[in-house]
């Protein structure tokens, strides 16, 4: 079974519609086809200030809602990211291989710094990518599965596991994202030229699954679309429209081909309408499902406990084998 890794940020508690759609909904299908290892990443959640009890609390929220959507921790393995110190460790070491002009040719940390100023924007911000890099090749992920805004990440991943094998003998698998077109990048529904994001989102751009129902329905129903009249897919002229059939078609299984020619004749009214119904009676379920784990703290820390267990058996030889290739004395 090829190995998969991929993370989630608990910046925020609830994921949104990009994080499910891009990410967390492959996370779940993979389950069963590969051996998939998914963490709540919580180290990367410190490159910009967390309150404490805050950012306990939505670890916890970001596992129940892992959870919810369908992880099953006995088809996967599923852990918070601090748990596993070999995280932090392999960082240094990939710290030290990354070019600094390379490191800022990162196109997210140029846009999220742009937003911040320099003196609030932090180093691990900087080298939060090479963080990233070292979660996948602790586990010699063969595949990540991630939105589009990621790929330039893996590609990095690429580029130091290459990079290391050369200088210090084959020790690392070089994986490929795993990522799919047609929910690679979901936008915000006020500016649909940008990703929806946890941090850059406006509120009523940002679909959140967690959010009571009938607010993301009128979030849906208030959706920027465009003044022609015509529902067509087409991302460059209707970039709206076209997300709006994105999300209906991920949500509902059908194709878009087949929702244009049911929406034939109809006005884009008609197209907000029907998808904010088939989002709130997808959702709904999923916030019960969620609710119940929320209210088995127990639960959730034999998941955790589990789960830190399983990463660390793939993760200590792995940095053990690494610290040894790169000449550090072994421990006596
Ligand atoms: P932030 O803005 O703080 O980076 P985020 O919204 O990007 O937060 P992350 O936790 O960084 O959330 O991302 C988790 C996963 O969701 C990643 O695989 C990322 O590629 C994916 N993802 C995030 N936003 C979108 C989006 N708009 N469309 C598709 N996938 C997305
Ligand atoms: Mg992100």
């Amino acid at each position: 079974r090829p190995r998969v890794l991929s993370g989630i940020q608990p910046t925020s508690g609830s994921f949104h519609l990009g994080n499910y759609l891009g990410a967390v909904r492959q996370w779940v299908s993979l389950q069963d086809t590969h051996d998939a290892f998914y963490m709540v990443v919580d180290l990367h959640a410190i490159t910009v200030p967390q309150d404490p009890a805050v950012l306990r609390e939505n670890t916890r929220v970001s596992v129940a809602q892992l959870l919810g959507v369908g992880l099953d921790p006995d088809r996967c393995t599923l852990f918070v990211q601090s748990h596993v110190p070999e995280h932090a460790q392999l960082a240094w070491l990939m710290n030290c291989l990354t070019g600094f002009g390379e490191a800022a040719r990162m196109t997210q940390f140029k846009d999220k710094s742009a937003k911040q100023g320099s003196d609030a924007t932090t180093v691990g911000l900087f080298t939060y990518p090479i963080l990233q890099v070292a979660d996948i090749l602790l586990y010699q992920a063969e595949q990540v599965p991630v939105g589009e805004d990621q790929r330039q990440h893996v590609e990095l991943t690429r580029d130091l596991a290459e990079r290391f094998n050369h200088r210090f003998g084959e020790t690392f698998t070089v994986p490929q994202p795993y990522i799919l077109k047609e929910t690679a990048k979901i936008f915000d529904l006020q500016d649909p030229t940008v990703k929806m994001s946890k941090s850059a989102s406006s509120p009523k751009g940002l679909v959140s699954l967690l959010d009571e129902a009938k607010v993301s329905a009128k979030k849906i129903k208030s959706a920027v679309t465009d003044t022609d009249t015509v529902i067509a897919y087409d991302e460059k002229e209707k970039p709206g429209v076209s997300n709006l059939l994105a999300i209906y078609s991920a949500i509902s299984g059908r194709s878009v081909a087949e929702l244009v020619e049911h929406f034939e004749g109809k006005m884009y009214g008609a197209l907000k309408t029907e998808l904010a119904e088939v989002f709130v009676e997808w959702v709904t379920p999923i916030q019960q499902r969620v609710n119940l784990y929320l209210d088995d703290p127990a639960e959730l820390d034999r998941v955790l406990a589990k789960g830190a267990e399983k990463a660390r058996a793939v993760a200590a030889p792995v940095l053990a084998t690494a610290y040894d290739r790169i000449g550090f004395l072994p421990p006596v």
